[in-house]
């Protein structure tokens, strides 16, 4: 007898069933009771009742770990428990079991649904014992990894049905709750209008009964959700991929790509539209010069959810010695003025064109009469670039010297340098007025463009142009004078773009 201090002194061991595997398993009280009666029963002499909350799939249990110890120590030599699968589903710990009983120190193991006996045979029957807890475990999740697959490529998706539709354990698919089905597809519906926000279909759920399971309104996400959710159509996501489903739809997908549009409109106002300021730094006060500047102010509309943001502009009163009264005007009255204003110096086409053509035909000329120097100078060019290759052949035929050619080298690339400056300087005086002339009037034509179009920020730029520090804003009114080249063009009528008498052509001038 190897140990007679810890003989027939035994260790219950049981383990709380929280495995899934585990789900057939006696609750740990059940287990309790048949191990205390069976201990009555064969007359063992527990010395300790052990309760692991562990799962026995990897090595580390505490418990286990300190009851091994103790049978090292001798403290006793059996374990009680209700199957080996209750010591161990792992093969460390199986192994550690073998290897005590090996060693003579665990001479004794009952089990409520096992039977052993520390023979080669029993050892061998339960290594297999052990070893089978092993391989179910593998293979549970193996086949549960498999099976799940082989679900999801049939079609079926492999988890809790979403709302509208239920888990039909009876033909074990997925099916349409008729009630749940009719209130999805009205959300669908509602929020395509583009009318309802997420909380307003969160309050109609409500209103039909779907709740969380705290009995609230469901909150903006899970709304979301919902209205994202793909199986509605018939698709599903598993895993981030997309797979074909067999359950029935609820909704068209062209339904469903409807509502996303929604909400892909709907995502970026949410996040407040920055409305910037596009006018700011271009208007004076007209009553006491002093800059205007912009301030954005939100309406709510009562009972709608629907909010606007508006910028104002105002002078900044910042003159001492002047009280100024100036009003508060919206920014689209400024816009509307000064697109008027960028209309009244905008070219009439016709002209417009006349004049491009005119400078085409200015530019043709001016290269014409330039072209007889040039030419000359070109030509200057060509034989000192022959001379150039001339001199270096004779210093390497050695008919000249080094220094000699050294200095005429010199000589002659100087002399290119002056020409090539001469030429390109030449054209571009005379061609110099030519591009900002070109620049202008194309400016000139598109002034009306700019005015009819929506881009504020195309609008302030031209304004600067035209206007420089010029503009002004008072009573509401914008008012400017336009500078430069562009004067001419508000001072006369008949060059702009606004035909009074619609069907009349202007005058020929
Ligand atoms: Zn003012």
């Amino acid at each position: 007898m190897p140990n007679l201090i810890g003989l027939n002194k035994f260790f219950l061991y049981s383990r709380k069933s929280i495995d899934v595997e585990d789900k057939q398993v006696l609750s740990i009280e059940a287990q309790l009771v048949e191990l205390r009666e069976l201990a009555k029963r064969e007359g063992l002499n527990i010395v300790e009742e052990l309760i692991e909350k562990q799962s026995a799939k990897v090595p580390g249990r505490p418990i286990f770990n300190g009851m091994i110890e103790k049978i090292e120590k001798g403290e006793a030599s059996g374990i009680l428990a209700w199957h080996p699968d209750r010591l161990a589903r792992n093969s460390v710990d199986g192994g550690r079991i073998i290897y005590l009983i090996d060693r003579g120190m665990l001479s004794a193991l009952k089990f409520n649904t096992f039977w052993f006996e520390p023979t080669p045979q029993g050892k061998f029957m339960l290594s297999i014992a052990f070893g089978q807890s092993k391989y179910y475990v593998d293979s549970l999740s193996e086949n549960t990894k498999r099976g799940l697959r082989q679900k999801v490529r049939r079609g079926e998706y492999p988890s809790k049905a979403p709302i509208g539709y239920i888990n039909d354990s009876r033909v074990k698919s997925i099916v349409i709750n008729k009630k749940e089905s009719l209130i999805i597809k009205k959300v669908f519906e509602l929020y395509s209008r583009g009318i309802y926000t997420l909380v307003d279909i969160s309050n109609f759920l409500a209103q039909k009964g779907i709740l969380t399971k705290g009995k609230l309104n469901f909150p903006k996400d899970r709304v979301k959700r919902i209205l994202k959710n793909p199986f509605y159509y018939g698709n599903f996501n598993y895993n981030g991929e997309l797979f074909e489903g067999r359950h029935e739809p609820i909704i068209s997908k062209k339904l469903f790509d409807q509502v996303a549009e929604v909400m892909k409109k709907r995502g970026r106002p949410q996040v407040k539209p920055k409305v910037e300021k596009p006018f700011l730094g271009l208007l004076r006060c007209g009553e006491c010069g002093m800059m205007v500047t912009g301030e954005n102010q939100t309406k709510y509309y009562k009972g709608t959810n629907r909010e606007v943001t508006y910028c104002y502009y105002h002078c900044t009163k910042k003159n001492k010695l002047k009280k100024c009264f100036q009003p508060y005007i919206r920014e689209d009255k400024v816009e509307s003025q000064l697109s008027s204003l960028l209309t009244k110096v905008s070219l009439r086409k016709d002209w417009a064109n006349q004049m491009l053509e005119k400078l085409d035909k200015e530019e043709s000329d001016l290269s014409q009469s330039s072209n007889d120097f040039v030419k000359t100078k070109e030509t200057e060019l060509t034989e000192i670039k022959i001379k150039l290759q001339f001199v270096l052949d004779s210093f390497l035929d050695q008919v000249i010297d080094r220094e000699s050619y050294l200095t005429k080298k010199e000589e002659l690339l100087s002399k290119k340098k002056s020409i090539e400056e001469l030429i390109s300087g030449f054209n571009k005086n005379r061609f110099s007025w030519l591009e900002p002339m070109r620049e202008w009037i194309n400016e000139a034509k598109d002034c009306d463009k700019v005015a009819t179009d929506s881009d504020k920020q195309a609008k302030k730029a031209l304004a600067l142009k035209i206007f420089g520090s010029n503009l002004y804003l008072e009573n509401k009114k914008v008012r400017g004078e336009a500078q430069n080249q562009w004067s001419a063009l508000g001072a006369d009528p008949t060059a702009r773009t606004w035909v009074r008498g619609r069907g009349f052509e202007p005058p020929c001038r």
